[in-house]
């Protein structure tokens, strides 16, 4: 068997159209500018993947809490964590074709036209401004959140105090944020809209540069525990120059992406720079009284940041492969970790024309759909239909043949091994969970 697994965009972007995980979003309408839709099998996969980074993130550990902040807030957040001032691209135009580009991404030439004659760089604001109420005027000013985090920070005291939190602890969320990006491209690597898993974990300021290698490590092993190769993934010290305005450190966790080795996650020192500039802002305090010194502190954040697109985006090219067998048969598979494939199970009746066939592998669909994503297909040769699942990387697919309605036993096939093992019907739905939790590692490339 070889087997070939590096990926082109253009085949990964067609595979996410045609099976129904991304869509161009107002594509009737010549679309709108890298914005995206997640389709029937898009949608459980980004769920898979929020799934995952919770349970392992917020219910696995005692420390971590979790939180569901809005999105709009008062505009003295943005202004008071320094947003307004410094969240901001270097732009340039071009004066011959009048394309904007972030300064820092460009070489001496246009890489539109070409041509070498640009404006002088001004900072553009990259939070999107909207109006709250009916009056459009500067009091009315309100932004689309451009980090999920400083909800965490405002509610930094309730959440203590009602969850009755001891440093060092957590605070986690999952949500939309939106940045008004100069270039956004590269299919959802970067988006104006999109989806931010985020961790504020507090700790006493002493012990916040210990805590910070244990995240990004942690961070790292996050990835591979969910089918990412290590030797496709690196991590950058973010030198001082680059590093966002409230970052003492950053180390950014990248892969290595069709289009090149580029930031999936960011992992910062944020010190107390944000709980100190909105505690002195608004008056209210925003410390932390330690039991044991009986002193007042304000805890140093560490936080590990990323979106869901981009380790979404990781995830399907690690997991791309085509394959051919010794007889020439070419197959196309998403080696997907289980528990992140978008579709748990596929049954099949062996042959359509078989009602005793049909009647059995629908009573199986009818156990296992609403426990996980089930598809139950009927139609084509039984080989075809493995095919489609494997596109997709569901990882098992069950077929109900003729001694299946002598015994109730049915053949359960395994995506990457394409092994197949005789299961009583009836321990099908226990059977099929329990591997679901079993770890797993993608096989040899
Ligand atoms: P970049 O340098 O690529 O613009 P950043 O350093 O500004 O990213 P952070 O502010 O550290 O990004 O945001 C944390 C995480 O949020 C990123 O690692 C990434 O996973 C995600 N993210 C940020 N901006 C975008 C975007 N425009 N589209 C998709 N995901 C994004």
């Amino acid at each position: 068997m070889s087997t070939q697994s590096s990926v082109s965009m253009d085949t990964l972007v067609s595979l996410c159209k045609r099976r129904g995980i991304v869509f161009p979003n107002s594509e009737i309408y010549g679309g709108f500018g890298s914005t995206w839709d997640y389709g029937p099998l898009g949608v459980e996969l980004k769920n898979n993947i929020k799934r995952a980074w919770w349970r392992d993130m917020v219910w696995a550990r005692p420390d971590v809490v979790g939180l569901d902040g809005a999105i709009l807030s008062a505009p003295d957040v943005w202004q008071v964590s320094g947003h307004v001032e410094h969240f901001t691209d270097a732009l340039v135009e071009c004066r011959s074709c009048h394309r904007r580009f972030k300064a820092d991404e460009l070489g001496t030439n246009c890489p539109h036209c070409g041509a070498s004659d640009f404006t002088d760089t001004r900072q553009f604001n990259t939070m999107f401004k909207t109006f709250v109420g009916p009056v459009e005027d500067d009091a009315s000013v309100a932004y689309l959140r451009p980090e999920t985090c400083q909800m965490i920070y405002l509610n930094f005291r309730n959440v203590q105090l009602a969850a009755r939190m001891k440093l060092p602890f957590g605070i986690a969320q999952i949500g939309k944020a939106f940045r008004n990006e100069i270039t956004p491209g590269n299919f959802i690597f970067r988006t104006r809209e999109f989806e931010q898993m985020e961790l504020e974990y507090f700790v006493k300021p002493d012990t916040a540069a210990e805590w910070f290698d244990r995240w990004v490590e942690e961070r790292l092993a996050w990835y591979v525990r969910y089918g990412i190769p290590p030797d496709l993934l690196e991590r950058y010290e973010v030198p001082d120059d680059e590093r966002a305005h409230y970052s003492l450190r950053t180390v950014d966790i990248k892969f290595r992406y069709p289009f090149g080795l580029e930031e999936l996650e960011g992992i910062a020192n944020r010190g107390d720079y944000d709980l100190r500039q909105h505690a002195a802002a608004s008056g209210k305090e925003l410390d932390y009284f330690d039991d044991q010194s009986q002193e007042h502190l304000i805890p140093h954040i560490v936080e590990p940041s990323v979106g869901v697109e981009r380790p979404l985006l990781a995830f399907l090219v690690a997991a791309y492969a085509e394959e051919v067998d010794a007889r020439g048969n070419k197959r196309v598979v998403l080696r997907l970790h289980p528990q992140l494939a978008p579709v748990k199970a596929a049954v099949f009746p062996l042959v359509r024309r078989d009602a005793g066939l049909v009647a059995l592998a629908q009573e199986i669909y009818a156990t296992l759909g609403p426990e996980f994503p089930t598809i139950y297909d009927e139609s084509a040769a039984v080989g075809r239909r493995y095919r489609r699942q494997d596109e997709i990387g569901t990882p098992w697919c069950i077929t109900v043949d003729r001694q299946s309605l002598e015994d109730r036993t049915v053949t359960v096939r395994e995506r990457d091994s394409m092994t197949q093992e005789r299961q009583p019907v009836d321990e099908l739905l226990p059977e099929l969970q329990r591997r679901l939790r079993e770890p797993w590692a993608p096989p040899e490339r």
